[in-house]
């Protein structure tokens, strides 16, 4: 799934109606304001910069500017020299952010 979203191939709704879906709008489900891309709901959207916001504090990592969900992938790799807290980053947004197993 991270590198669905890291190429915007998974099923947001700019890209169900480029396959010909029908849907009322293509505006993002979580703010309204925007079209619901891969890139607009993992870096974008208010409610990303949000959970982004959350991580930082929590891992106590410097802000996350992240431009698209590549940049994402590689954040892990400019945090810190420790290979331990490289696996730990890389785990919580791969697994829980990307996933989708946030709460
Ligand atoms: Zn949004």
């Amino acid at each position: 799934m991270a590198w669905r979203a890291s190429i915007d191939r998974l099923a947001t709704k700019s890209e169900l109606i480029k396959r010909g879906v029908s849907l009322p709008s293509d505006l993002c489900v979580f703010c309204i304001s925007n079209a619901e891309s891969s890139t607009h709901l993992f870096t974008g959207c208010i409610y990303a910069a949000e959970i982004w916001s959350r991580i930082e504090a929590w891992c106590r990592i410097s802000p996350i500017f992240a431009f698209e969900v590549s940049d994402l992938l590689k954040l892990a790799d400019y945090q810190g020299n420790s290979k331990v807290i490289k696996y730990i980053l890389r785990g919580i947004i791969i697994d829980h952010y990307l996933m989708g197993r946030v709460e």
